[in-house]
């Protein structure tokens, strides 16, 4: 599948939204709870271009099979805008939408359960013609025999059950299914997660060779790297409902840009013993809830390369550490009661008398950082946790604050346009990057 990605755009996603909400049941509205959004799929824009697949890859839940779902109308969107072919999806009905329904098509990741066990499998390829109604009898059983030997399977099974076939054939079987209304842009769900490595690679040349016979555009939606390097002209990289990385496979593969897509990277298992001896950095740290992401950039939390306020010589490691103990401190996540040996430090009346005060500063900081700091950050620290002596947390937080907000949280980089696009404010606008700190590389 190798196709220059400067032809038209088929599909035109721009700033797509999907999002679900919770508390938004009869009690909540009565008590008057506010909805919280899950933001499933949070401001997508991105172009499909004729006769290319695009690879669309990320954690699980970070929204590619929603956004595969909502811009094939399957899901109605929250906002934002999707053509196809010139058209706004979102705007179709009557016999446009019919013909949309006909053009763009799904094959999903499980094909144990994508297909319906009292069908034959005859019926079941038959049905979209039927739906649609579609061709003369005859004609309808013999497109149907012949997609079935288009994908590898004999006409002779048409009367035969899902059962009496493999997870390969069943899934030839959607594929099949999928084609019968002869799509111009299919939308591939995992399609083969489920299935063998054997036959995976069966169906991934499969869907290779139907591409050129069919001239198909496919959005390839899969965790598995080794899939999206061996079958994408272009590969998407998503992140808590964000793209965050759109690159040509072999540059994405080769020269990752963003974070988030070298730690990707990083987590592929290695062939050779030398590869997996050497020094990985992994994703660490759990991804955010998708109802309350991070301020700013969305990687912020994970990113191993946050970028700190400008003419700070810090050390990346160290920089963690303090934005880890800020947030603590905004959270107001951290027992003051239990400072120091029992008892030894009463707040009670009124915080900690001002003698104890140093004991108290140094006992804190020994319990929350295991870094020893430079004296200039070592004094910030110690001033905002005198703070907590008389239970002030808001000051607290206020000078860690002053300190150290760096420009990742507080604007979220923009994917900007093309086909070489990176949302990291360490690849902004030459003019505006950041210079990188030594230590980084
Ligand atoms: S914008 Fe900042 S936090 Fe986000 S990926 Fe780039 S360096 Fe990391």
């Amino acid at each position: 599948m190798s196709l220059e990605s400067t032809t038209q755009p088929l599909v035109r996603i721009d700033g797509l939204q999907k999002y679900f909400w919770e508390n938004d049941s009869i009690l909540d509205r009565l008590f008057g709870n506010d909805p919280v959004p899950v933001r499933a799929v949070d401001g997508v824009s991105l172009d499909i271009h004729q006769g290319e697949t695009l690879g669309l890859v990320g954690e699980s839940g970070c929204g590619k099979s929603t956004m595969g779902e909502t811009l094939l109308r399957l899901q109605e969107p929250t906002d934002g805008r999707v053509e196809f072919d010139g058209q706004n999806v979102y705007e179709l009905s009557g016999d446009e939408l019919t013909a949309f329904r006909h053009d763009a098509q799904v094959v999903f990741q499980d094909p144990f359960s994508s297909l319906d066990p009292r069908m034959t499998i005859g019926e079941t390829v038959r049905q979209p013609l039927d739906v649609h109604d579609i061709g003369s009898e005859t004609e309808r059983d013999e497109r149907v025999a012949d997609l079935l030997e288009r994908v590898g399977l004999s006409a002779d099974q048409l009367d035969r059950y899902p059962h009496e076939f493999s997870g390969g054939q069943r899934q030839r079987i959607g594929i099949a299914r999928a084609l019968a209304l002869e799509p111009e842009f299919m939308v591939l769900d995992e399609p083969t997660s489920a299935l063998d490595v054997s036959v995976q690679a069966q169906v991934l040349n499969l869907l290779d060779d139907l591409q050129d016979e069919f001239d198909l555009t496919y959005l390839l939606i899969s965790h598995d790297l080794s899939v999206v390097r061996h079958v994408c002209d272009r590969v998407a990289v998503m992140y808590l409902g964000e793209i965050v990385e759109v690159r040509p496979v072999d540059e994405l593969f080769t020269e990752p840009k963003h974070p988030y897509t070298k730690a990707l990277l990083e987590s592929v298992p290695r062939a050779s013993t030398d590869e997996r001896k050497r020094d990985r950095e992994t994703l660490t740290g759990d991804v955010p809830s998708p109802r309350d992401p991070p301020s700013g950039c969305r990687f912020r939390t994970r990113c191993p390369m946050v970028i700190p306020p400008e003419d700070m010589d810090i050390e990346q490691e160290t920089y963690r550490e303090l934005m880890h103990l800020r947030e603590r401190v905004e959270n107001r996540d951290l027992s003051l009661a239990s400072v120091g040996d029992e008892g030894q430090f009463e707040t009670d009346n009124g915080g900690v008398p001002d003698a104890d005060v140093p004991a108290f500063v140094a006992a804190l900081k020994a319990r929350l950082l295991e870094t020893e700091l430079p004296p200039r950050h070592d004094a910030i620290v110690e001033e905002a946790l005198a703070e907590l002596a008389d239970e002030n947390w808001e000051a607290a937080a206020e000078r860690l604050r002053t300190a150290y907000e760096s420009v990742c949280e507080r604007d979220n980089p923009s994917l900007g346009d093309g086909a070489h696009s990176v949302a990291c404010h360490l690849h902004g606008v030459a003019s505006e990057r950041p210079s990188e700190p030594d230590s980084w590389t």
